[in-house]
């Protein structure tokens, strides 16, 4: 029909590999459902329309986590609502205009946050511009079990709930069951298309066809103790007796350049990485996957049916991961890098059939359509609002002179 274009601004934050990785997913969904309809933006609107401390979090959020006692007391000591709501209002008034102003560039007619402090604002402007008739706000949860209660925003037209887990604390935090769905974590659409085989995989990835492989990761950052892992496998996959390999192992270190270098400098045969754009092929070319729990790389490996050895978590909104995981008997949990090298050569040795049965259980709980079940979803909100959406954008002038 002659329906005008309409417009997606999806907002987040670079905290992690994550939430840029779903919002991605998000964007790309769009385009393979939806192709010209709708114009999608991400746009991390803290960072490039206000001051300290929101345009800073990328860097806090490094330093923290890095400080992981830090984190957990950011992370627990925010949870009463009454603090965090009061922190953001504070911050809200501050850079009101700035942020009003960085959302309407746009002139959204969805807004979807996958963050979880980018509700409270946002959600505010919109009632101040009276546009919250007009414009669907929705969120998109990205932790898979624990997730920080920031995320849970009551004037949200949807929120999209990984697992039924993170439902029940939306329903306890005062949400309507209407207002909530349950499609799972969107993980970009790449790693449900086209599948190729592993052997077509290796080939193009210069691995060995016989040998089985492990993949050695610590999500976007490279976090977790991959160094010691890596150096503890180099020995378990390798049969002295016999004189040869019994595994082979690929190590991803994402934006850890430090760590990258460091590996490098220690002259084996290993093929290290930094940075991967198609963690997709690396992930169908691999058997099982070593990781610290961040819900992205989890999500993917249960795609892949690989099994996953989760060697640490974020305090706060990843440790809920290691029960997800765990429980579902799709993977293990261990601090410890040489009882990780013990689980992956016995997996490649004579304990293959838990290696398969572990496969098993983590493709039953993989939800590879999540990503675009939400854009139908949001598809379905967005039409149902066809009425309004049609009238033109009017802004309301009065904003900043109501707070200033
Ligand atoms: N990732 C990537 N290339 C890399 C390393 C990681 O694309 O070299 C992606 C990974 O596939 C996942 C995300 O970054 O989608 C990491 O997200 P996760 O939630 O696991 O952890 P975070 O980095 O957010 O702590």
């Amino acid at each position: 029909g002659a329906e005008r274009t309409k417009n997606v601004l999806i907002l987040m934050s670079d905290t992690g590999g994550g939430h840029r990785a779903s919002a991605e997913a998000i964007k790309d969904a769009f385009r393979l459902e939806y192709g010209d309809q709708y114009k999608v933006f991400i746009k991390d609107v803290w960072k490039e329309y206000t001051g300290w401390p929101l345009n800073d979090m990328e860097r806090q959020y490094k330093f923290m986590v890095k400080h992981v006692q830090l984190w957990s007391l950011a992370f627990h000591s925010t949870s009463p609502k009454w603090i965090h709501s009061v922190y953001l209002a504070a911050i809200a008034a501050f850079y009101a205009k700035e942020v009003e102003a960085g959302l309407m560039e746009y002139k959204p007619d969805i807004i979807i946050s996958v963050h979880p402090l980018m509700q409270h604002i946002p959600l505010w402007v919109l009632k101040w511009q009276k546009l919250h008739k007009k414009v669907v706000f929705a969120t998109v949860i990205t932790d898979l079990n624990t997730c920080h209660r920031t995320w849970f925003h009551p004037s949200v037209n949807r929120l999209y709930c990984p697992s039924e887990e993170v439902a029940k604390r939306a329903l306890l935090d005062g949400l309507q069951e209407s207002q909530i769905c349950v499609f799972g974590l969107p993980i970009r659409p790449s790693f449900v298309q086209a599948v190729f085989s592993k052997d077509d995989l290796r080939i193009e990835l210069e691995m060995d066809l016989q040998l089985p492989a492990v993949l050695l990761m610590g999500g976007g950052e490279g976090m977790g103790p991959v160094k010691e892992t890596a150096k503890a496998l180099s020995e378990a996959l390798f049969d002295t007796e016999l004189e040869r390999p019994i595994g082979q192992l690929i190590i991803i270190c994402g934006r850890n350049e430090t760590l990258a270098s460091t590996l490098q400098s220690l002259q084996w045969k290993i093929p290290i990485r930094g940075f991967e754009k198609q963690m997709q092929k690396w992930m169908g070319a691999c058997d099982c996957i070593i990781t610290k729990a961040g819900p992205g790389t989890i999500a993917e490996a249960l795609i892949r049916g690989l099994p996953i050895i989760l060697n640490d978590y974020i305090p706060g909104q990843e440790k809920g991961n290691v029960p997800y995981v765990v429980e579902s008997g799709a993977g293990v949990f261990t601090r410890n890098a040489k009882e990780t090298a013990r689980i992956v050569a016995e997996w490649f040795g004579e304990k293959k059939e838990e290696l398969h049965r572990m496969s098993g259980n983590a493709l039953k709980l993989a939800q590879p359509n999540a990503v675009f079940d939400i854009v139908r979803d949001v598809h379905e909100l967005a039409w149902q609002r066809g009425a309004q959406a049609s009238a033109p954008y009017v802004l309301t002038p009065s904003l900043s002179s109501l707070i200033c």
